[in-house]
């Protein structure tokens, strides 16, 4: 196919992609006909699979009905079903569901209903949301602020409130034990050390991504941080907003992150396996309390548009029964510990793997130049990148960042749709091995020049 130039694109040349031209399932196909396994589901949004004929047949069905009902004009079937069953699904308490269109939005809505809710308990002081560093909430300004990661913040500094942050707890960094409650106690305590030297009046909120995703490469808590960060918000009156726009609908084995440790937040966003592609679909889910005291005060001061797009929450309920239907979340839990047992057999081979980690099927491994000392590849590799094109021409899609300390550190996400079977991991695998063999060939052919 002659290639049109595109101009809504704004990459440089050298992260010009095939022309995807069909999918389905876990697979691919670019307009040339080459098959590609989607081994991070997109940005971990396809959790179930592309083109799902139950889901298209649900999404048409809706089309003949109506594809657009404003919300202050209509209420519509599909996002009272939908909302009903989404609050059915979360923690107890959080029984109001506010629907967006995708993640940033429903951040940007967490963070206003967090301040309109300080306003109308008359603790109006409160407007800072502490969040971890490094962390990803979202391209929007508000949620850039939260944003812990230099290089997408920088250029818009000046224009945004800075907020506080709290290093994420990389423990492996840190060389401690993840396992070791202790080790979980250490970066908990940063929240409760912020909150008093900032002074606990100002604090709105707590932001976390209960499992990391594309900032930290699937970072799991060490163990009981996610309790202690829960108890030291309650103490000092601080909401926890539980960022699972990554994590929500059942990547992780769970369908919340949160149902991991038992840990309830005031507020969640969810977003990508929400709608998992079909369309655009986010939410931000509320504890009643909080939702009436603000309505109680005159109002949500905020809403967009698209919200509670009927055709957008057909494609949302038809998700929600796939997972169900075919126990998709038991199915993360289950492929994902076989591909993570797999990943780390990699480690055996490849010492550049300085380590595998995740949950379910949001699985990440770092590349390092030497695995004792955890020291990060040359920037002049340009790793994330280099691998991320191998694994392109050996037919498998893979999702990486270069994070640690800012630029350096490259890791890669290995999140395939929830419906994958012990034969996609033993493709991923495959896949992964060549493209491993290969980047290290390129590097010493580079270093023998
Ligand atoms: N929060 C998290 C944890 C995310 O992973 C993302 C997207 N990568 C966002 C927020 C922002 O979502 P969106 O790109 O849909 O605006």
């Amino acid at each position: 196919m002659s290639r049109p130039q595109t101009s809504h694109l704004f990459y440089q040349s050298r992260q010009r992609r095939p022309v995807l031209d069909q999918a389905r399932g876990v697979y691919m196909w670019d307009v040339d006909g080459k098959r590609y396994l989607d081994g991070s589901s997109g940005a971990m949004v396809c959790n179930i699979g592309h083109s799902n004929p139950r889901v298209l047949e649900a999404m048409r069905k809706q089309m003949d009905k109506s594809t657009f009902g404003y919300r202050l004009h209509f209420e519509t079937e599909p996002a009272e079903l939908l909302a009903a069953r989404t609050a059915a699904l979360a923690p107890e308490g959080l029984e109001k569901v506010f629907f967006v269109s995708g993640g940033s939005e429903a951040v940007e809505s967490a963070i206003k209903l967090a301040r309109q809710n300080a306003i109308a308990i008359g603790q109006a002081q409160r407007y800072k949301i502490i969040s971890r560093e490094p962390s990803y909430h979202g391209c929007t300004l508000g949620a850039l602020a939260l944003t812990g990661y230099a290089p997408l913040t920088a250029p818009f500094d000046p224009m945004m409130r800075p907020m506080p942050k709290i290093p994420a707890p990389r423990a492996y960094l840190d060389g401690l034990d993840p396992d070791d409650e202790a080790t979980g106690r250490h970066y908990a305590d940063m929240l409760e050390a912020k909150i008093l030297s900032e002074g606990p009046e100002t604090i709105l909120a707590f932001i976390v991504e209960p499992i990391g995703g594309a900032s930290t490469g699937a970072l799991v808590p060490p163990k009981g941080y996610m309790q202690r960060i829960r108890e030291i918000c309650t103490r000092y009156g601080v909401l926890l907003i539980h960022d699972e726009v990554m994590t929500g609908g059942g990547r992780t084995g769970k369908f919340f992150a949160g149902e991991h440790w038992n840990v309830d937040p005031d507020i969640l966003v969810i977003s990508k396996g929400f709608a998992a592609g079909y369309a655009p679909l986010g939410a931000m889910i509320a504890h009643k309390d909080i939702v009436t005291n603000v309505l109680d005060n005159g109002g949500f001061l905020h809403g967009f548009t698209y919200a509670g797009n009927p055709l957008a929450c057909s494609a949302g309920l038809a998700v929600l029964d796939e997972i169900e239907r075919e126990n998709l979340c038991q199915n993360a839990a289950e492929t994902g510990a076989l591909l993570k047992s797999e990943l780390k057999k990699l480690m055996d081979r490849y010492s550049i793997i300085g380590d595998v980690r995740g949950e379910g099927l949001l699985l990440a491994f770092e590349l390092v130049e030497d695995r004792a000392s955890l020291r990060p590849l040359a920037k002049e590799l340009n790793a994330f990148n280099e691998l991320v094109d191998i694994a392109y021409e050996n037919g498998l899609i893979i999702y990486s960042r270069r994070t640690r300390g800012g630029y350096s550190g490259d890791h890669f996400l290995i999140a395939p749709p929830m419906i994958s079977t012990p034969d996609h991991v033993a493709e991923i695998i495959e896949g992964l091995d060549l493209s491993l063999r290969q980047f290290l060939d390129r590097i010493s052919q580079q270093q023998a020049r």
